[in-house]
């Protein structure tokens, strides 16, 4: 497969496996592992499905961040979603991954065991063809991602205000990668040494929002395509920028992302969107301007208003919405690289796929998902 063999090639994985193993050797010694970052929930599954972690020396060490959408979820946004399907005439239209994060009083998915009408799409577009087929029902877009899903997001909302449709709208949960790579790289307790960058929000961004990383903190940023050569080069590319003290962003995912990105992409989004002052995200608290909230032109569209006590835009529902359902959970410390899923006291008992605690046991991109499904088992298939 074009694309996908190539870049799964044992032989390859082998050469890039001994020359990081050089790399790390020639790295200055010190108490504990050169740590890389990778930001994206997909590079997050793929590390864990080919085993990559265990073919680094023991002197370097993946964390894993904050991107995946569905477990950067906080508890009040699936508690907003599940009032707004608990309303009459309503139907809540969901990514599937986004069905089982548990909120407050439970999941999206309880809600539609309980006779809430819940609808799994696989786009904004889907959403936007039921509310113009069942005119009598309000259709509510749980809109989630980064700067990749808002795009889609946007074109759907413009398309909506075009055709007039008073019966679509959308609960924004919208999220920007920046913010909460600034709030890490703030924390103390965090020694991120270097970033593989998400290379699918670089295909929409470009550069950008890692430019302040070499500048203001002077670590470099590999962007990095999802295959294990893909992983295992920019590892690499980190580890030569490490020894030879250089901190810049380089492209690894040369085939796709580009220093530019996509500015067609941006376009609707700044015409549809602006940031919001504030965002919750699960783990990491409340971040400003990390949220993108409707521009006043298309406010009609924000969901948000036919809640009974409607939060002015960019402000946030509860004051402890941050707080977990269990205080034994660690989905905050998992998803700031400060432990691994394996180290949380619920990991494997209470929480698993099937009865998951916390967000980052729903989605296959979440690390403790992707830890449960492939270290119980020893990695998949190995790279082939
Ligand atoms: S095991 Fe469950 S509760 Fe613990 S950190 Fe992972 S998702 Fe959160």
């Amino acid at each position: 497969m074009k694309y996908v063999d190539e870049f799964r090639n044992p032989e390859a994985v082998a050469r890039l496996v001994e020359a990081i193993r050089q790399r790390a050797a020639a790295l200055p010694p010190r108490q504990h592992p050169w740590q890389l970052m990778e930001i994206c929930g997909g590079h997050t599954h793929t590390i864990f499905r080919f085993g990559l972690d265990q073919l680094l020396p023991d002197n370097i060490e993946f964390i894993h961040g904050p991107g995946c959408p569905v477990c950067v979820l906080p508890q009040s946004v699936i508690d907003q979603a599940v009032a707004l399907a608990q309303r009459p005439d309503t139907l809540l239209c969901s990514y599937g991954d986004a069905m089982r994060v548990p909120g407050h009083h439970g999941s999206l998915l309880q809600a539609r065991a309980d006779g809430a009408r819940v609808q799994v799409i696989y786009s904004p577009r889907d959403a936007l063809d039921m509310a113009r087929r069942h005119p009598d029902t309000q259709v509510v877009f749980l809109a989630i991602g980064f700067e990749t899903t808002a795009p889609a997001t946007a074109l759907a909302i413009r398309a909506a205000a075009r055709e007039g449709l008073t019966n679509f709208c959308v609960l924004c949960h919208l999220v920007l990668i920046e913010p909460p790579l600034r709030a890490l790289l703030a924390d103390p307790d965090l020694r991120i040494d270097g970033f593989v960058g998400p290379g699918h929000v670089s295909l929409v961004t470009g550069n950008a929002p890692f430019e302040f990383i070499p500048a203001e903190h002077h670590k470099p940023v590999v962007i990095s395509g999802f295959e294990p050569v893909d992983l295992l080069q920019s590892v690499l590319l980190l580890l030569e920028q490490l020894q030879q003290g250089q901190a810049r962003i380089e492209i690894q995912y040369r085939r796709v992302a580009t220093t530019q990105g996509n500015p067609g992409a941006r376009a609707p989004v700044d015409d549809v969107f602006e940031p919001a002052p504030l965002a919750e995200w699960r783990g990491l608290g409340k971040l400003p301007r990390s949220g993108l909230q409707l521009r006043p032109g298309y406010q009609a569209f924000d969901a948000t208003h036919l809640l009974p006590d409607s939060p002015a835009p960019g402000t946030l529902p509860t004051a402890d919405s941050t707080t977990e359902a269990d205080p034994r959970c660690r989905c905050a410390a998992v998803l700031s690289g400060k432990l691994k899923p394996g180290q949380c006291p619920l990991f494997g008992r209470e929480c698993t796929p099937d009865t998951p605690l916390g967000a980052l046991m729903v989605s296959s991109e979440g690390a403790c998902a992707a830890w449960y499904q492939y270290r119980h088992q020893g990695p998949a298939h190995g790279a082939h």
